[in-house]
């Protein structure tokens, strides 16, 4: 039984108060977008759920996979396929893991914020923390000033939402409640972030990992394909967008890569979808915003 006082403390409004996504058209020819985007977590994955991971050390090696095989293997599908996306980095991956952090930079793919430690924020946990930590790991080994923010495990607070705009991020990555970006607005009423929003349809973690504290059947090619096709081709038809949320210690496995270079084959095949970074999407929406005149002059 819930608390009645707790309750009796949910506000009467919704919790985003948003206005309603702008129907801002994609750059020419495209009528439909595909933010295509990875989350480097590493081990960090692992010890953000329980720091003494740190010494378990098959639990540490799903998270040592990225590093050693699949951001390499990620990094050659997309050079073959002639594709940029963004990577969200968390700070401690950048550290103790730097050269394939550059190797990211290298070959010309958007690096965004995920993070330091990849911490779940909580209501009334201080973010500034993990937030400096992370944009300092960025500026130290890459050089980078990023854009975009993706949450770890995909939550929020006001408290973050705020710290974000006054820290310069431009973007962010983690909502569920729509299909097309739109711009945050705080509580206070100022503006927010551009959204680029997320469904659990394009996380692979969902459909592609086992590990012993989540033993569950992993989904085969045919139907993870079956679901991401669908979703792809009924948001063409809407006009509107879909977001990947892609990890190299899932989607760099052999079995799920190939799954991913079939996916990635029939998106490209889409001459009406934008298939591109999250930078971009959020250049088109600011230009469109302002009034379209750079997005006309294009
Ligand atoms: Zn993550």
């Amino acid at each position: 039984m819930q608390d009645s006082k707790a309750l009796a403390s949910i506000p009467l409004t919704p919790a985003n108060t948003a206005p309603p996504a702008p129907q801002f058209p994609w750059p020419k020819p495209f009528t439909s977008a595909m933010f295509l985007s990875f989350d480097v977590d590493a081990e960090s994955a692992w010890t953000a759920k329980d720091a003494a991971h740190a010494e378990r050390l098959v639990t540490m090696s799903y998270g040592g996979y990225e590093a050693r095989v699949g951001t390499p293997k990620l990094l050659e599908l997309l050079d073959q396929l002639d594709l940029k996306a963004t990577f969200f980095i968390t700070g401690w991956a950048v550290d103790a893991h730097p050269a394939m952090a550059e190797s990211i930079l290298k070959a010309g793919h958007e690096i965004g914020h995920h993070g330091y430690h990849h911490l779940l924020v909580d209501p009334g946990d201080p973010v500034d923390e993990e937030v400096d930590r992370g944009l300092e790991a960025l500026k130290r080994h890459l050089g980078v000033v990023p854009k975009g923010y993706r949450a770890p495990v995909g939550e929020f607070t006001e408290a973050l939402r705020v710290a974000l705009v006054r820290k310069g991020i431009v973007y962010t990555s983690s909502f569920r409640d729509d299909v097309r970006p739109y711009r945050h607005r705080l509580k206070d009423g100022r503006p927010g972030t551009i959204e680029l929003p997320v469904t659990s349809s394009y996380d692979d973690w969902m459909h592609g990992l086992s590990n012993r504290f989540s033993p569950r059947s992993i989904f085969p090619k045919e139907h993870v394909l079956s679901m991401w096709k669908d979703d792809l081709d009924e948001t063409r038809d809407w006009g509107a967008m879909v977001t990947t949320v892609l990890h190299p210690q899932v989607s760099g496995r052999p079995m799920r890569l190939r799954l991913l270079r079939e996916f990635l084959i029939y998106a490209k095949s889409c001459s009406d979808l934008w298939i591109t970074t999250g930078e971009a999407i959020a250049a088109n929406y600011q230009n469109h915003e302002a009034g379209g005149s750079a997005a006309a002059a294009e």
